[in-house]
């Protein structure tokens, strides 16, 4: 909690691309993914006030937004790996994964993010949801094309899939060198000139990476429609009223949950 007063009215602020942050009378706050809105599951991020590291405070935060104490908690262990796992394949601990998967109503998927990007992967038709962490290392191993995977193997027609690409370090903050950017080169739009920061540059050969570009191409590559793909253009660095950022706060920093359900 920030300490403000939280006034009588409910405040409201668009992030684009369907993402609404919305902070209630009470003062709780989070940003809900209103694009998956009617395709029988339900996408919400934790904002600058929640930190998601521990389960306790995740398990608050759900709280007041009446998620019950009996709900199952999916989070994976996040490794900026290409590995999808569905949630029924749990066995105690949380895999080692970047990408999970269900369609069972009592699962909540959760993964934490500051600067990566959450991606909400819904198929109405089956009533599944697949929730990914996506950073640039994660992309470029394949997390999106196996959360596609994953989902046609579990019966999704990849035209009937809609997908939310939630706030991630923008093009404005997102400095990369060549090593980095080369993996980028095919996905339409990722990689830009250096003048399109507007942070100071930490090197001369740096360029600008738009991770959202990339996920979406890889979105629009694995056949999902671009009708059907929305996503966030509030930047985490620059909204740190809003969201935490890994870039900004530095090592052990907050981190914001973004978590994912199917309504039952
Ligand atoms: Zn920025």
């Amino acid at each position: 909690m920030t300490g403000e007063p939280a006034g009588d009215q409910p405040t409201t602020i668009n992030l684009g691309g369907g993402f609404v942050y919305l902070r209630r009378v009470d003062g709780h706050a989070a940003i809900v993914v209103s694009s998956i809105a009617g395709t029988g599951a339900i996408g919400m991020m934790s904002a600058s006030e929640v930190d998601a590291r521990t389960h306790d405070a995740l398990r608050r935060w759900l709280a007041w937004w009446a998620f019950p104490d009996h709900a199952r908690i999916r989070r994976v262990n996040q490794v900026h790996g290409g590995r999808v796992v569905p949630a029924s394949s749990y066995n105690g601990a949380a895999p080692d994964a970047d990408g999970v998967w269900t369609r069972d109503s009592s699962d909540i998927l959760v993964i934490r993010a500051a600067d990566c990007a959450p991606v909400w992967i819904v198929d109405p038709p089956n009533k599944t949801i697949a929730l990914v962490h996506a950073g640039w290392r994660g992309v470029s191993a394949g997390v999106i094309d196996h959360a596609l995977e994953a989902l046609e193997t579990a019966g999704a027609h990849r035209e009937d899939l809609h997908a939310a690409i939630g706030p991630h370090i923008g093009p404005c903050c997102f400095e990369v060198g060549p090593e980095v950017s080369a993996l980028f080169l095919d996905d339409i739009g990722a990689v830009g000139d250096a003048g399109l920061l507007v942070i100071e540059r930490k090197r001369q050969d740096g360029v600008s990476l738009d991770l959202g570009a990339a996920i979406e191409h890889r979105l629009l590559a694995g056949g999902v429609s671009d009708v059907r793909i929305d996503a966030a253009d509030a930047c985490t660095r620059c909204h740190k009223d809003l969201l935490h950022s890994y870039r900004r706060n530095g090592t052990g920093g907050p981190l914001m949950a973004a978590i994912g359900a199917v309504l039952p």
